[in-house]
């Protein structure tokens, strides 16, 4: 496996890594275990109160609790009581924000970028390196998407790249992997 495919690849594995562990145990009636394979459900809201929480969802058909018999909420997350430091910021915009990428999303993200791997698994091409004296040779490509001549630093191809923008700030990133 080429270096690029590689890191990729460890970074999606610690994004779900994450995402699992950040699961774990948060849906009531299911301590300690994954909830669901798709991930947790967060929804950050404000209360009557102006308490702001950033809740899990217990998604329909996941075990609810004997003592949970209607409604829609499992476990609260993070909570901003009403009379805390005024000092504090409102919590709700990052709330939002995390709700907006929770385990589930993440796990969705996931997968879609594991099948851009695979979809976009590089091979040697027929192509032009830099030895002018022997032009033709085999190259680093991408045959899903480098249907032309291929050139040494073709690979990664855009569609890559574009995964390795989410994670350019990771260790291990090289320059000539960015978009
Ligand atoms: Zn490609």
């Amino acid at each position: 496996m080429d270096d690029t495919t590689q890191w990729l690849g460890d970074q999606i594995d610690v994004d779900e890594q994450i995402a699992r562990a950040s699961s774990g145990g948060t849906v009531v009636g299911e301590p300690g275990k994954q909830p669901a394979p798709g991930g947790d459900e967060w929804e950050a809201c404000r209360t009557d109160c102006d308490e702001d929480e950033l809740l899990v969802a217990l998604r329909p058909g996941l075990p609810r609790p004997p003592d949970v018999m209607s409604g829609k909420w499992g476990q609260v997350i993070c909570y901003r009581p009403e009379f805390g430091d005024p000092r504090d910021e409102p919590l709700l915009p990052q709330l939002e924000h995390a709700a907006r990428h929770d385990p589930a999303r993440v796990l969705r993200e996931v997968a879609a970028n594991r099948r851009r791997l695979e979809r976009h698994a590089p091979q040697m091409m027929v192509g032009y390196d830099s030895d002018e004296d022997d032009p033709s040779t085999y190259v680093l490509g991408c045959p899903a998407c480098q249907t032309t001549v291929v050139r040494e630093g073709d690979w990664p191809c855009e569609e890559i790249r574009d995964v390795v923008a989410s994670y350019v700030d990771r260790p291990g990133c090289r320059d000539e992997w960015k978009p």
